[in-house]
């Protein structure tokens, strides 16, 4: 059954090989073949040289939180539920250029809702976690 949540399309031609990383518990970024640079999200070609060839690299899937906001009604009718929820940005631990937006949880299977928002402070250390929405793996976090 349809949750009403907006979700992304893990078949898409780019994205599909995080996707399938998420399911599998893994933080996977597209790296550039030729130069190394990493990008997100997954683009078919480098903006540093311009190179269509790619790799897969696995992150740690630690990070910290580089800002976040608290989302409140008028919502779609599925996020208004929830609200009022966190939305983090993190960067990633490894490549501090790339920033993942997510959720921080209190547990790996958590609701979006059950962390205090007053209690979120900017820079501090979390870790990845996968949440099954529907037939995707979502990212979110956890303070580490
Ligand atoms: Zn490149």
């Amino acid at each position: 059954m349809a949750s009403g949540f907006l979700l992304p399309d893990p078949t898409d031609d780019d994205a599909a090989p995080f996707w399938a990383g998420t399911a599998r518990g893994e933080l996977l970024v597209q790296a550039c073949a030729r130069c190394g640079q990493r990008r997100l999200p997954p683009r078919p070609m480098c903006y540093a040289c311009r190179s269509i060839e790619q790799r897969w690299e696995r992150l740690s899937g630690r990070g910290s939180i580089w800002s976040f906001i608290v989302a409140h009604p008028p919502l779609l009718p599925a996020y208004q539920e929830l609200a009022p929820y966190n939305v983090v940005t993190v960067v990633l631990e490894e490549s501090p250029s790339l920033r993942l937006v997510g959720n921080l949880v209190a547990r790996p299977d958590g609701p979006i809702n059950e962390v205090d928002p007053k209690t979120i402070r900017i820079g501090e250390p979390v870790k990845i976690v996968f949440q099954k929405v529907e037939d995707i793996y979502m990212p979110r976090w956890m303070r580490a």
